[in-house]
């Protein structure tokens, strides 16, 4: 596959109808105030020894992924949230396999942005920093973040899985694509339905008879026992001394959670979204933070495109980042 179309970088970015400053024109035009608030979570970032962070959908949003995971969005005129169940895998898997190949092109064809570098740093320069991520996008994993401090809470398009009970067979990190010659058709949006009979579809290398499924957690299903396991262990390993909530609100399920339990720790919040939702703004703070005292703070907020937020955010431990997958450069490798 070739990528001839890869995503725009043009800006000012264009999100749900919000015009989002570019990085320069932020750091430009930070007002008195945001440069106050960004240099105290600095003063406080660099006293951090744990960090955890939780990714969203709204960072997948800036590299220019529809997410379709609760937004009601269609794909081919089929309710995408009603693809993404084990029944409707069980009932016509020839669809479902084409929703699922086509959200892997479209994520092939996205690159990632300087956030998903910004944190891969992070995690390099910092072992006690770890990503909980909500997206299957493999994006973080293409930014080369290290695998170890990386969890998929809701796994991933890019993981597989065999179908039948009586195969272990697990695989990750499988960019291939298409998958079979007959899924080549999923990726052509003007083509007419054609069902796949199923000797078209994936089937497992191992047991040579189940079908493959993808490897994400659809509706009705638990999340991945491993992945809550490892997070909640980190959390009870010692003072999480920051939780980083990005592209998600912070008063939502799951960051709430995790959110919640930092705090009780003792540890701090900063969230990055394209809208900050009230009950999450500085002006609802329920401590006792006034507007010209920055050293207590226990949370920040940084409102715009997490994309751009992030980076500046982090700098002073991993440095300035630099988006190194372009185009058509080294990702077509991936192929
Ligand atoms: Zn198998």
């Amino acid at each position: 596959m070739t990528v001839d179309n890869p995503v725009s970088r043009s800006a000012p970015y264009q999100l749900n109808n919000v015009t989002v400053p570019t990085p320069s024109a932020q750091v430009e035009t930070l007002t008195p105030s945001a440069a106050a608030n960004l240099a105290s979570f600095h003063a406080y970032l660099r006293s951090s020894k744990r960090i955890l962070a939780l990714v969203g959908a709204g960072l997948s949003a800036s590299s220019g992924l529809p997410t379709f995971r609760g937004t009601g969005g269609l794909w081919r005129n089929h309710d995408a949230m009603e693809l993404a169940t084990p029944e409707a895998f069980s009932n016509d898997p020839s669809l479902v396999w084409q929703f699922y190949s086509a959200r892997r092109e479209a994520a092939l064809r996205a690159i990632p942005n300087k956030a998903h570098y910004a944190l891969a740093e992070l995690a390099r320069r910092m072992p006690e920093f770890l990503t909980l991520t909500q997206n299957v996008d493999g994006l973080s994993t293409r930014a080369n973040h290290p695998p170890n401090q990386l969890l998929h809470l809701h796994g991933s398009l890019f993981s597989l899985k065999c179908t039948s009970f009586y195969c272990d067979f697990q695989q990750e990190n499988n960019f291939t694509h298409p998958l079979t010659p007959e899924l080549a058709i999923a990726s052509e949006m003007s083509a007419l339905y054609a069902h796949i009979p199923q000797s078209g579809l994936p089937h497992c290398p191992k047991c040579r008879t189940g079908l493959l499924r993808p490897g994400v957690v659809w509706f009705g299903e638990a999340l991945p026992w491993r992945v809550v396991k490892t997070a909640d262990d980190f959390i009870s390993a010692g003072k999480v001394d920051l939780i980083l909530v990005i592209g998600t609100s912070g008063t939502v399920y799951p960051a709430a959670g995790y959110v919640d339990r930092i705090r009780m720790q003792g540890g701090k919040v900063a969230v990055f979204n394209i809208d900050v939702d009230d009950n999450e703004s500085e002006d609802s703070f329920w401590e006792a933070d006034s507007s010209d005292s920055y050293a207590n703070r226990t949370k920040w907020t940084f409102e715009g495109d997490a994309a751009e937020w992030v980076p500046l955010a982090l700098e002073p431990l991993t440095g300035p980042v630099e988006v190194q997958e372009t185009g058509n450069g080294e990702r077509s490798s991936l192929f």
